[in-house]
């Protein structure tokens, strides 16, 4: 059966996330998004202090109150804004390296860490069993993301067992903000279920234990979601600060930018300059594949939540979605596939094997000067992703 459009936004009933679409045509995310309009979120607050009243001053030894973990872009800036000057909580800042950062990445990971005095751990995988569960994951998902997802997922977790600090703060709940899979007033919680489902693609780690893969069970442990019973017995739980605060990505960004300097720049394949600049591969080999496979790309979900905030017009979106997908960013797969060692030929050819009819390139329009306002409106204030031409592993090598 053909995909059918949500006539509010630009998402499908394609959506791997799962979209459902009610009386008039509207999608599940969009009725969802209705209650950042709707709901008390004064009560709502308030519900979030009494959440996490119970676990402040409660982990032992070392005085953390809870894990934050964070990427390098404004928005998590904005995480430890509310944990720490909200909440008035001690957070333990974590971060799995995904050894593909831009130098905006690493300078607002620097800058967060000074702004709010806090300690940041930092995990970085063996390089080389790295880049052979990228191999495999590409082959097997279409994903050059999925050991990244899966070690940001679980190093957080990993860590609230081992230092027995039993809250996690995260940002957003994903599936809730895109196509709406809960109300807000359910909470969602992070739990093994959600990492399965929505962020690993339904492939846990143990299943790229193959003989044809050739990836030992050591190389996997980095992956592997600590057991239920270490869970219960420590009483870990995931809040998503997106049940409490009526999430706006865009404006949350832009405050913390105008409040701290967190930085924020250009990038390939969308205007949204605050959306994934630390990492010189997801809106450039990653955005491919995911468009290539799925028919949508990153500036896909950015503009949805501009339509549903009423920033733009679901028409000017549609010209827009269609400039930004129309960008091969050539110099990027290069530098990716030489760094895998992979030819750029096999990566031409993986994308020609997932890509559908209805996915195929179109022509690159002309945006009119309404829809260029728009674009420009949002703000840079760093070099452009793109001239980060080596991915920085470890915050050398960086200009000064
Ligand atoms: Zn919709």
């Amino acid at each position: 059966m053909s995909a059918i459009e949500c006539k509010r936004c630009l998402y499908t009933t394609r959506h791997p996330f799962g979209l459902t679409l009610h009386a008039e045509g509207i999608c599940s995310g969009c009725l969802t998004h209705e209650e950042k309009h709707t709901l008390d979120w004064t009560l709502r607050r308030e519900l979030l202090e009494k959440r996490v009243t119970a676990y402040a001053g409660k982990s032992h030894g070392r005085d953390y109150d809870c894990i934050v973990p964070v990427r390098g872009t404004p928005e998590y800036f904005y995480v430890l804004h509310v944990v720490k000057n909200v909440l008035g909580l001690n957070p333990l800042v974590v971060a799995y390296n995904s050894q593909f950062n831009s130098e905006a990445g690493i300078k607002n990971f620097d800058l967060l860490r000074d702004v709010f005095d806090v300690d940041l751990l930092h995990y970085t995988s063996n390089p080389l069993i790295y880049k052979k569960l990228i191999r495999e994951s590409l082959a097997r998902l279409s994903s050059m993301r999925w050991p990244f997802i899966a070690g940001e997922t679980q190093f957080p977790v990993q860590v609230a067992v081992e230092k027995k600090i039993p809250l996690i703060v995260w940002p957003f709940h994903q599936p809730t903000e895109q196509t709406g899979t809960h109300s807000y007033t359910e909470e969602p919680e992070m739990t093994r279920r959600s990492r399965h489902e929505f962020d690993l693609m339904r492939c846990e780690p143990d299943e790229l234990l193959t003989v044809e893969s050739l990836i030992r069970p050591r190389e996997i442990e980095d992956l592997e979601y600590p057991s239920d019973r270490l869970l219960t017995k420590h009483g870990v739980r995931g809040l998503y600060l997106s049940n409490y605060l009526p999430w706006d990505s865009r404006r949350y960004s832009e405050e913390i930018i105008e409040r701290y300097g967190a930085l924020a720049a250009l990038n390939r394949r969308t205007f949204d300059t605050y959306d994934r600049i630390d990492d010189c591969t997801y809106m450039t080999v990653h955005d491919i594949l995911k468009s290539s496979k799925l028919g949508y790309s990153r500036v896909t979900d950015s503009l949805c939540r501009e339509i549903r905030f009423g920033r733009i017009s679901k028409s000017d979106a549609k010209v827009i979605e269609q400039f930004y997908q129309a960008e091969m960013p050539a110099a990027e797969i290069e530098t990716f596939c030489a760094w895998l060692g992979i030819p750029v030929v096999g990566f031409h050819w993986l994308t020609k094997q997932i890509t559908t009819s209805e996915n195929a390139p179109r022509p690159r329009p002309v945006l009119n000067e309404k829809q260029q306002t728009f674009v420009a409106s949002f703000k840079t204030n760093t070099a452009p992703v793109w001239e980060t031409k080596k991915y920085i592993v470890y915050g050398k090598g960086l200009s000064v």
